[in-house]
């Protein structure tokens, strides 16, 4: 059967006549088919990925294209005048993640598929995702994420396993989505739930009853951790995770008539930050009710763990009270005290070292650095400051567990699907073997001073910023100029990410303006990001920019030279449109706090050249590209980690000393944005910039200011920008997660 009659099948009726959701519904059942038909991935030994979050992205674009059928279906549609992208936006997005790290962990997935490694996800299916984020009265209000529609990329199961708690014990489903790799590789991301939730428990906006256990378990990710009740859910839900996880991997390895015994030989654990960190007490009580003593136990859960520490941001490294964990998973806490007790034993001189300390607090990473056998950063700064530094202790006992895994992202989606011009360019250019073998990119390098070819790749850009502002005007209704300069901010809101410095440099290139200073070229400035619901600091900072966005973009005078656009809902699908886009790329964090960036790579990629700090990933983009092709300001992580240790940074004295600088922070509260804002909530903000700071907003950004400035004169100069954003492509091969992957299964996991 050609694919065509194979749909018409399915369709019951001619491609012309199907509507918009018939041809979705049709692809995703011929994707279930030919993922049935390829084998799925094994092997000796095969690793699991838990993972509080996948941010997997649409599926039905990927699939396709790692069917390698996603040109043959776009012709065909062509043929009938339908278009697959509008096909693919009837799929609601999974809203399975927050921001890097779900997105890092589907990645992987996609990676080890397609390096055919036996590699499974684990997590949980919540129903109503992170939560949707809308704007209204230029704040952010958060509503519901309703992306469990039918018919839907999720299977269910018979897959079914008893979960006990202190108060109650519930039973599991598991839904499974496939993980096709490129090419070749079938793995399965498992999602387990529970029959019982009740939707209907939530009323006003996001809240609901915290305490209703069976009704409220998978209804959201991160509920509000801010009263008991919420911690608690939390922890709920990360045992409810990691039991199903552990007894499905051990049921697995009993169908294998493998010895538990040998488990360490049969499969290997990767824990996605702390998340899961409870599966290792889970795991050593399992074994021990399958007969196996408590050191053996013990000793083997640590061959089978490794974890991934991806911030180090203190309130990140989660710690619970011995009483919640007591309440919630008593059958744990011998298990942990046993552990604990080994610790004190070996090392009973060092409190820094326990995991339950002195005020009975439980230090969930702890866990995993005692007993997991790899300890790793994301990015080479990072697991530098992780070894110095955060976790020094650790690294002093375990220097041999230590290691670093720059992050990487999935180039089949970041560029083949996003960028699919650019994509069929280089295949031109190279051949289609950078597609499995990312470092062939470099070969770009050759036409470094091929006119023909730097501006085919200008044109295609352009071609990005048109379809890019069609799409700001339909979502958002603001209109801008394809041939600004596109400026472009998108990731969690956070203030060490320091929205809040771009925008004021929003505020210091207004006054610019209407003082009759202006670029050569106009700049829209563009952010996209979530606030957590309950981070005031993050919700004032979209409020400042949502009001600069109303107010800049209606002064006649200003909005010729400048525009500022605030994406609502980001997600996947809205960074592939957006990115490919992108002339500048911010990724302005206070160095040393962003632990790598993957938004940095998907950029760069992309053909954007970074505005950046020495932080995170940054650092290693700019040793692959070489100072000409990377715009870097700012204190360096050792001058920043220095200030926080001799108290040595008074935002106030910036403020006070600074004229340029006091201005735009007096701005926020002048009479045109209290016109248009909230009072207290900028006013609010205003005083944290000045009092507080914590994130050194004004240490840098008079730093900033000027190498923005430079940056975007330099934009005048596009035979120089081209080339820039040639290298930067060229050299991105190194951040593929295939590479990611073969480092963690070469040092970590031993899979094949
Ligand atoms: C890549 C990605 C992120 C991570 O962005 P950073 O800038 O690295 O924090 C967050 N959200 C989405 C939707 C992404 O695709």
């Amino acid at each position: 059967m050609t694919l065509e009659q194979e749909l018409v099948s399915l369709l019951g009726k001619p491609i012309a006549d199907a509507k918009r959701r018939e041809l979705y519904a049709a692809l995703l059942k011929l994707v279930k088919q030919k993922s049935a038909e390829r084998p799925v991935t094994s092997g000796n030994k095969k690793l699991y990925y838990i993972s509080a979050e996948f941010l997997t992205g649409k599926q039905l674009g990927k699939n396709l294209i790692n069917l390698n059928l996603y040109d043959e279906v776009d012709q065909l549609f062509k043929k009938y005048g339908k278009s697959l992208s509008s096909v693919e936006d009837v799929e609601e997005e999974p809203s399975l993640g927050n921001g890097g790290l779900g997105r890092l962990a589907a990645c992987y997935l996609d990676s080890a598929a397609t390096l055919d490694l036996p590699a499974d996800g684990m997590g949980l299916r919540y129903h109503f995702g992170l939560f949707k984020q809308e704007f209204r009265d230029h704040k952010q209000y958060e509503v519901p994420d309703r992306w469990l529609s039918s018919p839907s990329v999720l299977t269910k199961t018979n897959v079914s396993y008893t979960v006990e708690f202190g108060k109650l014990s519930v039973k599991s489903r598991m839904y499974d989505m496939d993980v096709l790799g490129y090419k070749t590789g079938h793995n399965m991301l498992h999602l387990f739930d529970i029959d019982s939730v009740d939707e209907s428990l939530v009323k006003e906006g996001i809240d609901f009853d915290k305490t209703a256990i069976a009704k409220n378990l998978t209804l959201f990710l991160y509920p509000d951790d801010s009263d008991e009740d919420g911690r608690k859910l939390r922890i709920y839900q990360q045992y409810f995770m990691v039991s199903n996880a552990a007894q499905y991997i051990l049921d697995e390895e009993k169908k294998a008539g493998h010895n538990l015994m040998d488990l360490a030989d049969h499969v290997a654990i990767q824990i996605n930050d702390t998340h899961p960190s409870m599966v290792i007490p889970e795991l050593i009580r399992l074994l021990i009710k399958e007969g196996i003593p408590f050191y053996k136990a013990e000793e083997i859960v640590t061959n089978v763990c490794a974890y991934t520490n991806h911030t180090i941001l203190a309130e990140a490294l989660e710690k619970w009270p011995y009483a919640y964990l007591q309440e919630v998973v008593p059958q744990l806490m011998p298990i942990i005290g046993g552990m604990d007790f080994g610790v004190e034993c070996a090392y009973n001189n060092n409190p820094d070292l326990r995991i339950i300390d002195a005020g009975n607090t439980v230090h969930m990473a702890h866990i995993d650095m005692h007993y997991g056998h790899s300890i790793n950063g994301v990015a080479a700064l990072h697991t530098d400051i992780l070894k110095k530094q955060e976790l020094r202790p650790f690294y002093n006992i375990y220097p041999e567990k230590f290691n670093n895994k720059t992050n990487g992202i999935t180039f089949r989606r970041f560029i083949m699907h996003a960028n699919p011009d650019l994509s069929h360019k280089i295949d031109s250019l190279l051949g289609a073997s950078w597609k499995s073998n990312a470092t062939d990119l470099e070969r770009l390098m050759q036409y470094y001073n091929d006119e023909n070819v730097l501006n085919a790749f200008a044109e295609i850009k352009h071609n990005n910023k048109e379809r890019a502002a069609q799409f700001i005007l339909d979502k958002e209704g603001v209109e801008v100029d394809p041939d600004s300069v596109f400026d472009v901010q998108v990731k969690r809101f956070h203030e060490y990410k320091r929205q809040q410095m771009n925008a004021l440099w929003v505020i210091y290139e207004y006054f610019r303006i209407k003082s009759g200073v202006t670029f050569p070229h106009p700049v829209t400035v563009i952010f996209g990001g979530k606030a957590a619901p309950a981070y005031y600091q993050a919700q004032a900072v979209i409020h400042l920019i949502l009001c600069l966005q109303e107010l800049i973009n209606n002064d006649p005078q200003v909005s010729k030279y400048l525009k500022v656009v605030m994406l609502k809902n980001y997600n996947v699908a809205k960074a592939e449109k957006i990115i490919p886009a992108a002339d500048i790329s911010e990724q302005i964090s206070l160095a040393s706090k962003e632990a790598s960036g993957t938004s940095n790579m998907k950029f760069m990629l992309n053909g954007a050249i970074t505005l950046g700090t020495m932080d995170g990933a940054n650092v290693e983009i700019k040793n692959l590209v070489g100072d000409g092709n990377i715009y870097i300001f700012g204190r360096s992580s050792d001058e920043v980690i220095n200030l926080y240790n001799t108290n040595g940074y008074h935002a106030e004295d910036y403020y006070k000393y600074h004229e340029s600088i006091r201005r735009c922070i007096d701005f926020i509260t002048s009479p045109e944005m209290l016109a248009i804002g909230d009072a207290k909530l900028l006013g609010d903000l205003k005083d944290n910039l000045i009092h507080k700071d914590w994130f050194m907003t004004l240490l840098d950004l008079e730093s900033y200011c000027n190498v923005k400035e430079t940056m975007i004169y330099d934009y005048s100069d596009q035979e120089r920008w081209k080339r820039m954003s040639l290298v930067n492509t060229a050299k991105a091969g190194f951040f593929s997660s295939d590479r990611s992957i073969a480092e963690y299964n070469r040092d970590i996991w031993h899979l094949k």
